[in-house]
């Protein structure tokens, strides 16, 4: 009852102007003793284990901490009365906990959390799925904010509930400054150190940090863009000032954060200019790509005639070749295009040449498919290919590395066994990675130091936004094979619910007798063992019970490589009628046989992903068929989502849709935005900053050597040519 005995919330108006002011003092009073080089575990409130979760994220120092900005405002000075909410609205409520208890069953996807809350002027319910975690964490009188989208409830009209919604107890005291009575800062939460823990030790950290800090960005570049100071700026975009704009501060787009935006795009894009200029000077191979013996070599491979995209893509690349800088190009081609062909082409030219190559493909199931891929069109033509993968026998290691290093094998197919120390070559002439986005850009680097200014050919089948290319890759080239080979049928896709099952396996059986076979893919993504049990639950009933009378084989990351070959070998060779298999079967197995996918809980994958899985099938010129399976209760949302797959086969237009949906991180990884040093700035998002950025980078480099410039190389650090190394070569 407390807040009804203060006479409900208001009287907010007051304090918030006195909490203010206490922040502003307290920074203007606070001993100001530590730099922006300072380590984190200075600060109050990070002991060991916040500094370990903190390392993790790459934030040592105050500096790193400081670039952690938050990923939301929340306005917590107009809280909505809760008597004022309309359905449908995004709101924040102050309010008090009335009640909170686990309900619902508690069945393997975890329970459901009701809380009761209420402020002065009504209550309203909540409901948290998955709520297990919430247990015993609310308790009746606390004072909370709760932020997200409330609703009426659609079988008790006039119930207000909120569901899912963001939750912040308040501390003890109101009076903190930080949580109301202002705009706050929303921290995504890591390992356990949650929006609120961040937020207090940032503003302990802007609180400490001296009164001036270093400011390295040139005059003139802050005079032309308006920028504040840089001190000003860090502070803002954490601590909005009394009066900021929250539309402007959620779109990112305040002076404070386009400035820290821009800094950090600018030196990126500094780094990368001035690695491409000396790059211009360094010399790679020059092959020989027209000599008739070289031509008859590559057409010696050939099982197919080529499509026309794919032989357009081959000259771009001799071209390429033929020139002594090094090749760096991104081959981009939908699942099932062919990107193989061209890359096996490639390689025959660099042999022919003398030289050795190298595909790294991101796992080991792929790897073995390229092998075997290679064995059969290079193996004919004398050419040596050999394997590389951390599951083999050590004997048979020993062979495969001492032939890379006597140059005797000429082709080798790898997983990130090829960056391994003992990975030597003779002569690595050409670099080419599969499905490139799974790599991070370091392993990519380590493989092309192997060589000599190694060419570089990157395939992969999701397109990257041009922004994001700019800022990853510099320039990077691209060819594109925008055409499938003949004969091809888009595969028919359905999404239907789990009481559905039971049809969806009489038509697998009937496709079985009609000869062909069928992959059911269960989403295991970490490979975790909770996950796999279910994986391997979902095989046993398939196998007994469905299929009891079928030959059903299982295929999951946890089994060891040999496990893994004879798996799918059997399943290549007809042996096996059904294949239940985890994710590990997104790239690379090729089973034109195969003729129809049923992917579970299809709602827990990404488009591009489901894209890649339902590329296993089709392949064979025959109808094929994907059916895409959800939980029996599906929000309109993810149903929308896996509607896009039925409409269409094209993997940019799915590329494009997901990346809508989700965001470019969860597509490409934020962690090569972590690699390449972006911790503010999101390409997407910020694409007029990193042209602005860009164009001023080269401005500096293109005027020559000056003091300034000088004086920026020397702040990127002795580092900058390592890190920005990859970036301007591919
Ligand atoms: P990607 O790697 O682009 O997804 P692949 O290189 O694995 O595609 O090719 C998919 C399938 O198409 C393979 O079975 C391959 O043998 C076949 N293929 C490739 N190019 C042609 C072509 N020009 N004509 C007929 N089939 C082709
Ligand atoms: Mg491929």
């Amino acid at each position: 009852m407390r807040a009804s005995e203060r006479g409900g919330i208001p009287a907010r108006g007051a304090w918030c102007k006195l909490a203010r002011k206490r922040t502003e003092e307290a920074l203007q009073t606070a001993p100001r003793s530590l730099t922006l080089a300072t380590e984190v575990t200075y600060l109050k409130g990070v002991g060991p284990a916040r500094a370990g979760v903190l390392a993790e994220r790459g934030i040592l120092t105050l500096e790193d901490l400081l670039r952690y900005l938050p990923f939301r405002y929340e306005d917590r000075i107009h809280f909505t009365p809760i008597r004022e909410i309309r359905g449908g609205s995004v709101i924040t409520v102050r309010a008090e906990v009335v009640h909170g208890s686990l309900g619902g069953f508690r069945r393997g996807r975890g329970a459901v959390y009701y809380l009761t809350v209420r402020d002065a002027s009504g209550v309203l319910y909540c409901r948290f799925f998955h709520g297990n975690y919430l247990e015993g964490r609310f308790k009746p009188g606390q004072e909370i904010v709760l932020h997200g989208k409330a609703d009426y409830d659609t079988y008790r009209p006039g119930k207000l509930e909120m569901i899912n919604p963001e939750v912040e107890l308040l501390a003890g005291s109101a009076e903190d400054s930080t949580e109301v009575g202002r705009i706050v800062p929303i921290y995504e939460a890591m390992g356990g150190i949650s929006s609120r823990m961040l937020r207090r030790v940032i503003h302990a950290a802007l609180t400490q940090l001296t009164a001036s800090i270093p400011d390295e960005l040139p005059e003139v570049l802050r005079g032309r863009y308006g920028f504040p100071p840089r001190r000003a700026a860090i502070e803002e975009a954490h601590f909005p000032p009394p009066g900021a704009n929250l539309e402007a501060l959620n779109a990112f787009r305040t002076p404070a954060q386009k400035r820290l935006i821009f800094e950090e795009l600018f030196y990126y894009q500094l780094g990368l200019a001035a690695r491409r200029r000396e790059a211009k000077q360094e010399r790679g191979h020059a092959y020989s790509v027209r000599e008739p013996r070289i031509r008859e070599a590559v057409k010696r491979i050939l099982p197919f005639k080529p499509t026309a995209a794919q032989k357009q893509v081959l000259a771009e690349i001799a071209a390429d070749l033929e020139r002594p800088v090094p090749m760096n190009r991104l081959l981009l081609g939908d699942v099932g295009s062919g990107k193989t062909l061209v890359a096996f082409e490639t390689a025959v030219i660099v042999m022919e040449n003398g030289s050795q190559a190298a595909l790294m493909a991101p796992t080991e199931i792929l790897a073995v498919q390229h092998h075997l891929t290679a064995r059969r069109l290079l193996g004919p033509a004398g050419y040596r290919t050999d394997l590389l993968i951390s599951g083999m026998k050590p004997a048979e290691k020993r062979e495969v590395l001492e032939g890379m290093r006597s140059g005797a094998t000429q082709f080798v197919v790898g997983t990130h066994a090829l960056i391994e120390e003992a990975a030597q070559f003779k002569d690595l002439g050409l670099v080419i990675v599969d499905e490139q986005h799974r790599f991070g850009v370091l392993q990519r680097k380590r493989l092309m130091e192997k060589g000599a200014q190694p060419d570089v050919l990157v395939m992969t089948a999701t397109p990257i936004p041009r922004t994001l290319c700019l800022t990853l890759y510099g320039d990077l080239d691209q060819s594109v094979i925008d055409e499938l080979p003949p004969g091809r049928r888009p595969v028919e896709t359905r999404v239907t619910s789990e009481e559905n099952l039971p049809r969806v396996w009489e038509f697998a059986r009937g496709e079985v007798k009609k000869g062909r076979q069928v992959y059911v893919v269960y989403p295991v993504i970490d490979e975790s063992k909770a996950e796999l049990k279910a994986a391997v639950a979902e095989y046993e009933r398939l196998s007994k019970k469905v299929f009891s009378e079928l030959r059903v084989g299982l295929l999951h990351g946890r089994m060891k490589s040999d496990e893994k070959e004879a798996v799918i070998e059997s399943f290549r060779k007809g042996e096996t009628s059904v294949l239940v298999s985890t994710t590990v079967i997104e790239v690379g197995v090729d089973v034109p046989n195969a003729a129809m996918m049923v992917i579970e809980h299809a709602d827990r994958f990404g488009l591009a992903q489901l894209h890649q899985l339902r590329g296993r099938v089709g392949r064979g010129g025959e109808r094929s068929f994907c059916v895409l399976v959800t939980p029996k209760k599906q929000n309109d949302e993810a149903n929308e989502r896996l509607t896009t797959m039925v409409r269409t086969n094209n993997g940019f237009e799915i590329a494009e849709e997901d990346m809508r949906l989700r965001g470019p991180g969860e597509l490409f990884g934020t962690r090569q935005h972590g690699e390449m040093g972006l911790r503010v700035a999101n390409p997407l998002r910020d694409f007029d900053l990193l042209e602005a950025a860009r164009r001023e980078a080269l401005l500096m480099i293109e005027g020559g050597p000056s003091a300034e410039l000088e004086r920026l190389m020397n702040y990127l650090g002795p580092g900058w040519k390592r890190r920005y190394q990859l970036a301007a070569v591919g």
